[in-house]
């Protein structure tokens, strides 16, 4: 078991990787405590969680929407919770959301933790302190930074998770090592099939490796202030755009962002182009390389209205080899013809 602590100006979150999920029960308050999750979770899990309110949401992105936090806001009310309440969210990363999201501004605010249950939400979404809602298709525009008082990631909980929802994680996990670590990266190489039969110990080191490397871009930059957090982006810019436009789940578009990112680093003679091959090598025996059509047209309008531009350009995340990348503030057109370029060798 692996403990990582983040203290940042008046929060302390405390990620456990690797303790038994159910475990939770140390952490909250004997009274006043009600489980957030969703349908899926409460059939898996529902017959071991303790004697609490348990409220479930459908799964599902269609959840994360202000009319779910006003229905649980009445659960909450009619259950009387009041300012010494406490919130466990037990899911992916729409429960973690939505959980921190509803605890953040229910009474102006109570307190909260999460049992993180996918390998997305593990090594991405639920550490960090984002939580938020969407309104129509605009994701995330209702939120705030608050940091949970835990995150219990059980990697004993993956065994659970549909395939996709799995390979969907592991690209974020070989995200951290592309941006900060290339041992994680070369581990990840190594370790192939280990990775795809969700081997635990294997797991859990990694997610630990990949939280610690967050936890320091988060320590740094927690609001996204300074710029450090940026890097976090890397393969989202066009992995963003693929995933809403091809209907693709998350951490495939930021894969084939990834690729194009590669690309791009390529040409503007960053990355040595074996080191771009290995890359694509690993994410395409991982399962993570699928085809998509997006026509350039929307590539550009898309990338125009970027929420992360700045002006006529935008953030741009590059990488110099695998483990080290870099911010380049490109032009959005010229980031385009370098896209348009490389469709064309
Ligand atoms: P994210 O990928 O951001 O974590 P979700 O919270 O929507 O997104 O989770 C993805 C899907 O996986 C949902 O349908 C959810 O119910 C399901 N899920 C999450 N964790 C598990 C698990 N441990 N076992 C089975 N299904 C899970
Ligand atoms: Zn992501």
């Amino acid at each position: 078991m692996n403990r990582i602590t983040i203290n940042l100006n008046n929060s302390k979150s405390e990620i456990y990787i690797g303790l038994n999920w159910n475990e939770f029960s140390r952490f909250i308050p004997v009274q006043n405590t009600v489980i957030i999750t969703d349908d899926n979770i409460k059939n898996i899990y529902g017959s071991h969680f303790p004697q609490l309110p348990v409220f479930s949401v459908k799964p599902g992105e269609e959840s994360k929407t202000l009319q779910v936090v006003t229905s649980l806001t009445e659960r909450l009310l009619e259950c009387g919770i009041d300012r010494s309440g406490f919130l466990v969210g037990i899911g992916g990363g729409v429960v973690c959301d939505l959980t921190g999201f509803l605890a953040s501004v229910y009474m102006r605010g109570i307190r909260f933790g999460f049992v993180s249950t996918s390998l997305l939400s593990q090594v991405d979404a639920s550490v960090g302190g984002k939580n938020a809602v969407n309104l129509g298709k605009v994701k995330n525009v209702l939120g705030c930074f608050r940091q949970p008082e835990f995150v219990i990631c059980d990697p004993q909980m993956l065994n659970t998770l549909p395939e996709e929802e799995y390979l969907s994680g592991l690209a974020e996990l070989i995200k951290m090592g592309l941006i900060m670590d290339y041992n994680l990266f070369s581990l990840a190489e190594q370790n192939k099939g280990r990775l795809l039969n969700r081997d635990i110990e294997l797991l859990e080191y990694m997610i630990s490796v990949s939280v610690e490397l967050k936890a320091s871009v988060v320590r740094e930059d927690e609001k996204e202030v300074s710029g450090k957090r940026m890097i976090l982006n890397f393969g989202h810019t066009f992995g963003h755009v693929i995933e809403t436009m091809a209907g693709m789940k998350h951490g495939f578009a930021v894969a084939a962002g990834m690729v194009i990112a590669s690309d791009i680093s390529v040409q503007a003679g960053l990355l040595e182009p074996a080191a771009r091959d290995r890359i694509v090598n690993l994410l395409k025996e991982l399962k993570l390389i699928k085809e998509y059509i997006v026509p350039d047209a929307v590539f550009e309008e898309m990338l125009l209205k970027d929420k992360k531009k700045q002006g006529d350009n935008i953030s741009f995340v590059l990488l110099e080899s695998p483990g080290k990348a870099v911010i380049s503030k490109i032009n959005t057109r010229e980031l385009m013809e370098f896209y348009k370029v490389l469709k064309r060798s």
